[in-house]
């Protein structure tokens, strides 16, 4: 084991700050790594604040990880120190149930191990990416092969893969109508990446301030989903809609936006229930509601690549360690554009200050 430095929450209502942890030594398929950014998603807030209920702690969040290696272990053959790499939401899984062979391990059977608040196999649970190194699995350590703007693929390993994975899996393409739903981290990259793939693209926001942004990003029109008037204008018109929204709300206002069969897929995980739906509006179009989570380690690959060919990369706002939480009220304002992305050069600094 050897000490590196993090930035931790110690609980539910404190601050996260400095902190030294322990990271395992790297064994034969290990890749040790330098971190140079990690993005900051809403679950890591959600994490932190114990919204889900099963936060252990000390909980060092961050599973938007991109560095350097720095050492492979012996049976290593992907990747070499010097290589420039990204780490997502996981670092292990059981590799042997139907799932984790079909390469959708983030559906393991046995639970995949999270790259925080995980059981690690070194003991105790996993700490993620706001620290200085992290030692990894090589299966589950991702090629970056757009190297010249390392933060702002950052948020691709998680904000990136989890619309990717749903807009693959629901055909989204030429000839469809796609809504995304909220535009925050994972929101804007929904909104590329749908328009990237030849969909019509309409964002729906709770913020007027976010039109021109939606816009730029690819959307072909943005409704204000709080005027009822602009969302009945668009009753019965999406073949699919992804919703991105961090806290609970009525489903039933996207549910009447679909076509017969079209499909309403939530990515969003609040810490309560959603209000609704209404079974009526399900059955007489036959309307679907789905849910995804993230996506397995070759669809991440395929989507780093897809975005690598387009010079598809994150909106970022770069912050420093020492502003993170700061950062985490921003993000529950709904100010955030649109990522936020941890400088971790700033993690000396806030070590030494504090
Ligand atoms: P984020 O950057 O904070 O964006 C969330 C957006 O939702 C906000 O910018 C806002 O967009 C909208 N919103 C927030 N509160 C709202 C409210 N009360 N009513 C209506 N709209 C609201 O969060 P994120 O990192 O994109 O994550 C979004 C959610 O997905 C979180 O719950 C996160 O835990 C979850 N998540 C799921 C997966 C998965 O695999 N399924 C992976 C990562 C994250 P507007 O201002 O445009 O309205
Ligand atoms: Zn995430």
């Amino acid at each position: 084991m050897h000490p590196t430095s993090a930035y931790a929450a110690p609980a539910a209502d404190q601050p996260l700050g400095p902190r030294t942890i322990q990271r395992r030594n790297p064994g034969p398929h290990d890749v040790a790594i330098d971190i140079r950014y990690c993005g900051v998603c809403h679950s890591d807030l959600h994490t932190v604040r114990n919204e889900w209920g099963n936060t252990i702690y000390p909980c060092v969040p961050g599973h938007e990880i991109v560095g350097i290696v720095t050492a492979a272990g012996h049976e290593v053959t992907e990747f070499k120190p010097g290589d420039s790499v990204g780490v997502g939401c996981m670092v292990d899984s059981c590799g042997h149930c139907d799932s984790c062979r079909a390469g959708e391990e983030n559906y393991c059977e046995n639970g995949f191990t999270g790259t925080y608040n995980g059981p690690a196999i070194e003991g105790g649970h996993t700490l993620g990416g706001y620290s200085a190194n992290i030692v990894v699995d090589d299966k589950f350590v991702l090629h970056i092969t757009h190297q010249d703007n390392l933060a702002a693929v950052a948020p691709l390993l998680c904000a990136g893969i989890t619309t990717y994975s749903p807009l693959r899996h629901w055909r989204v393409g030429p000839g469809k109508r796609v809504g995304i739903v909220g535009l925050g981290g994972l929101g804007h990259m929904g909104v590329k990446l749908a328009h990237a793939m030849g969909a019509e693209v309409v964002l729906f926001t709770t913020s007027p301030g976010k039109i021109a942004d939606g816009r730029r990003l690819g959307a072909d029109d943005v409704v204000i989903s709080k005027d009822p008037v602009q969302m009945e204008h668009r009753h019965n018109g999406f073949d699919f809609i992804l919703d991105t929204v961090s806290a609970p709300h009525d489903l039933d206002a996207y549910l009447v936006l679909l076509k017969r069969e079209g499909t309403l897929c939530l990515l969003g995980a609040p810490a309560t229930p959603h209000p609704s739906p209404a079974a009526h509006n399900l059955i007489f179009k036959r309307r679907q509601l789905a849910g995804s989570l993230i996506g397995g380690i070759r669809e991440t690959q395929e989507m780093l690549d897809f975005c690598a060919a387009r010079n598809i990369v994150c909106d970022i706002e770069m912050i420093a360690m020492r502003d993170i939480n700061t950062a985490y009220e921003r993000m529950l304002k709904r100010d955030v554009k649109y990522r936020f992305v941890i400088d971790m050069q700033t993690l000396k600094d806030a070590t030494r200050s504090a």
